[in-house]
């Protein structure tokens, strides 16, 4: 079994999401949350893009960039003054790391920095150099890497290594890539680098693919996934954090990826990230979403009774989730409702549970389905309490 390590960039990347702000206090309180996730990585943010940013990273790196704590990454430009900022922001911190992002895609070349193939070259080489004098930890990242020339991606990447880099990010900055292809980009690189340096992915998710981009990216030999907390990012977003974490552990049999996350957090940290970032969880997100462990049809609930594993693959308890739902209905009978409340702890007379069925049948009527939660909150106006 081999490690990988989680490089959390909600926020950095996820920040990058429209409509997203996080202010310092607001990134401190996530940071906390992942660090209780026990991720090894965190990306806190683009120094240079404003004073409360730089701020922010700055805040994250004196309260949990301790010795045994994760590595706090700051993102710069490969330009002297994003690296010196980006640099000065995680000094505070144990294991401070520099990312320098250089665009090697002839796109990016031909119409964001108007330069040709040998000046980026020289571009890569002086940044890296410079950060090296300035952090330990550099992380070179090929911005559109799946875009890019293979073989000029390659050399930009040695050149990066040669100039202290110890990691290289291969992002697919605009979600363009397949599987597939991603998988050999990822070879590629792998192979024509010193088995020491650490290969990472960056998977965004335009067409759908960042996720199992992001697999297959680690089957091809990538020990670094960069994710965010319910895949916000730029534009659709970036793989997202929960479903990496949960296919590689659900599926340890076919990934053979050791992981050490403490997967019981990630539902707090998903809540968290949602309400700060107000970019609402859908119902159908895989692992995240408020159906992913709720069953509606009688086969599947008959079945769970008798056996979870016959229709759960995974145990809600396993992402911090208490039990699976039952989806109770217009057409649910008296028996359900009873077995219900009293799963709650709660006992009615039959008078009382008369007049509460009928205020359930009430409200059921008028909803789609009722969630435990919808029940909570009846019971509570008829004035009973409930140990849950
Ligand atoms: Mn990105």
């Amino acid at each position: 079994m081999r490690p990988i390590l989680i490089n959390d960039i909600t926020l950095r990347d996820g920040e990058q999401a429209p409509g997203v702000n996080f202010y310092p206090e607001e990134k401190c309180r996530i940071a906390e949350q992942l660090l209780k996730m026990n991720i090894p990585i965190i990306e806190a943010g683009f120094a240079i893009a404003s004073d409360n940013d730089f701020d922010a990273i700055q805040m994250i790196s004196k309260r949990f960039g301790h010795k045994s704590g994760p590595v706090i990454c700051s993102m710069a430009r490969a330009t002297l003054r994003d690296i010196e900022r980006a640099a000065e922001s995680v000094r505070p911190a144990a294991r401070g790391r520099v990312q320098v992002v250089l665009g090697t895609s002839d796109i990016h070349l031909k119409y964001k920095f108007k330069k040709t193939r040998n000046e980026i070259k020289d571009i890569a080489h002086k940044t890296v150099r410079y950060a090296k004098t300035l952090c330990a930890d550099i992380e070179f990242a090929a911005e559109d890497a799946t875009r890019s020339d293979i073989d000029f991606l390659t050399e930009v990447t040695q050149i990066a290594v040669a100039a202290g880099a110890t990691t290289i990010e291969l992002p697919d900055t605009v979600g363009y890539a397949t599987p597939h292809e991603y998988a050999h980009l990822v070879q590629h690189i792998v192979d024509h680098m010193d088995p020491g340096i650490t290969v990472a992915t960056h998977c965004h998710n335009d067409l759908g693919l960042a996720v199992a981009n992001t697999l297959f990216g680690i089957m091809a030999g990538a020990s670094q996934a960069e994710v965010t907390i319910n895949g916000i990012g730029e534009r659709v977003g970036n793989a997202s954090a929960e479903e990496v974490i949960m296919a590689l552990k659900t599926r340890q049999d076919y990934f053979q990826i050791q992981l050490d996350i403490n997967t019981k957090e990630i539902m707090k940290t998903s809540e968290l990230v949602e309400e700060l970032s107000a970019i609402k969880v859908a119902n159908n997100k895989a692992i995240v979403g408020c159906n992913a462990f709720r069953h509606e049809s009688g086969i599947h609930q008959d079945g769970l009774i008798k056996n979870k594993s016959t229709y759960q693959i995974m145990e809600p308890e396993d992402i911090g989730v208490k039990g699976y739902g039952l989806v109770l209905g217009k057409l649910s009978g008296r028996h359900a409702l009873q077995d219900k409340i009293q799963s709650f702890g709660l006992t009615m007379n039959d008078q009382e549970f008369d007049r509460f069925y009928m205020a359930f049948k009430d409200v059921a009527s008028k909803k789609k389905f009722l969630l435990e939660e919808d029940l909570l909150k009846l019971i509570k106006k008829h004035g009973y309490e409930t140990i849950k």
